[in-house]
């Protein structure tokens, strides 16, 4: 929400105005120093709304029955006089945002990741934004960055294209996580806002926008040709998992990438080619490009299914792993499986190049794409891990 400062007014003053801490309304605005009058300044956690005064309606009455400072409706009405203001036949309101509005009934496309992240991005500036590179088509993959602390911490999802299920899961967090930090409203019992301190926290919801599209909305006329030659003739995509040139973005990366290409499948398909050479793709490069620049402590990948959290690589990982995916497990009851046969993903080479824990997150139960009846279930299986991921 957007304001317009008074003569006199402070950032601090505006952050007990609408009790927000003052750190979130410095970073909403990249702001260190003092205002000017006449400035505009973001409030993160509102949205402005229009009402029309009723009969006998006035700023009291409706201070009084929303709740909200009088010197709020002065702010955003642009007047600290009652009679101007109560001559008006409608009124500017602060509307504290609490609920999630991150889509969840429907298909998680790349359209709605990007109405979703403006939507956040709106509301709470205090995200960073960033583009690290774009798919075989052009689409740019997105990171997503919440807070200022020491202890950096990496999520990713939708990998696979038929995994789309995990952006909403990984978005629908970062908004209560947002909302939280910004109400200070705890999750589970858990006060949210020491984390913004302590943590900086990394998604890219999508890693595979191309695939995504593919699987949920089929081939366009452009590439049908080709990418229906792929997918053995069949106008179907509902099982593809590579990007869309046919190439598994989760067999891509050099950790014993030449083993898996041997047990995978040999040529361009729907699903476990490892491709020419390792992070021939340039998603995956993207994704391996971010994780050497940011040097983070600590990834996870988000895919389906299985209810099981996969954390080790070759005896790469460091010990703590144990420890972290024991409490993961503990508060999802998700299994935890130490090795499985498979190699060249993207935790397999997290750990074996940085020797930092790496974990992948399998949600759900059945078969990919999972329906969306099981989204309640598997955001409330999942959610004690992301806030594990913060809190370990
Ligand atoms: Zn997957």
């Amino acid at each position: 929400m957007k304001v317009t400062v008074r003569e006199g007014d402070t950032l601090w003053y505006y952050s007990q105005l609408f009790d927000v801490p003052l750190q979130l309304v410095l970073d909403s605005n990249n702001m260190k120093e003092s205002v000017e009058p006449g400035q505009k300044l973001e409030i993160p956690g509102y949205i402005k709304k229009e009402i029309s005064l009723e009969n006998g309606e006035s700023l009291w009455s409706i201070a009084t029955k929303r709740h909200l400072p009088l010197d709020s409706l002065f702010l955003l009405n642009g007047s600290r006089d009652a009679d101007q203001i109560n001559e008006k036949s409608t009124l500017f309101i602060p509307i504290k945002v609490s609920k999630s509005f991150i889509q969840s009934d429907k298909p998680y496309d790349f359209n709605t990741l990007n109405k979703d992240i403006r939507r956040l991005t709106a509301i709470y500036p205090f995200i960073r934004q960033e583009t690290i590179g774009h798919s075989v088509l052009g689409k740019p993959i997105k990171e997503l960055n919440v807070g200022n602390g020491p202890k950096k911490v990496h999520i990713n999802a939708a990998m696979h294209a038929n995994e789309w299920i995990t952006s909403s899961v990984i978005m629908t967090f970062l908004n209560d996580y947002l909302g939280a930090l910004t109400h200070r409203r705890t999750i589970r019992g858990l006060t949210m806002a020491p984390f913004y301190d302590q943590v900086t926290l990394s998604v890219v919801p999508m890693v595979n926008p191309d695939g995504v599209d593919l699987a949920i909305h089929g081939a366009d006329v452009e590439d049908a040709r080709q990418v229906i030659d792929l997918n053995h003739g069949s106008r179907d995509f509902s099982i593809w998992k590579a990007n869309i040139r046919g190439i598994d973005l989760n067999d891509q990366f050099p950790a014993m990438w030449e083993e898996e290409r041997r047990e995978g499948e040999s040529e361009p398909g729907p699903r476990d080619y490892g491709g020419e050479k390792p992070l021939s793709e340039p998603e995956a490069i993207a994704l391996a490009d971010l994780t050497k620049q940011k040097n983070f402590d600590r990834v996870m990948a988000i895919h389906t299914q299985g209810e099981v959290i996969y954390w080790g690589f070759n005896g790469q990982e460091p010990p703590e792993t144990e420890y972290i995916v024991n409490e993961f497990s503990r508060v999802s009851g998700y299994e935890a499986e130490r090795y499985v046969e498979s190699y060249a993903g993207y935790k397999d080479w997290f750990e074996q190049e940085f020797h930092k824990p790496g974990f992948t997150l399998e949600l759900g139960k059945g078969e990919n794409p999972l329906p969306l009846t099981q989204f309640h279930e598997i955001y409330q299986k999942s959610l004690g891990v992301f806030l594990a991921h913060l809190y370990l």
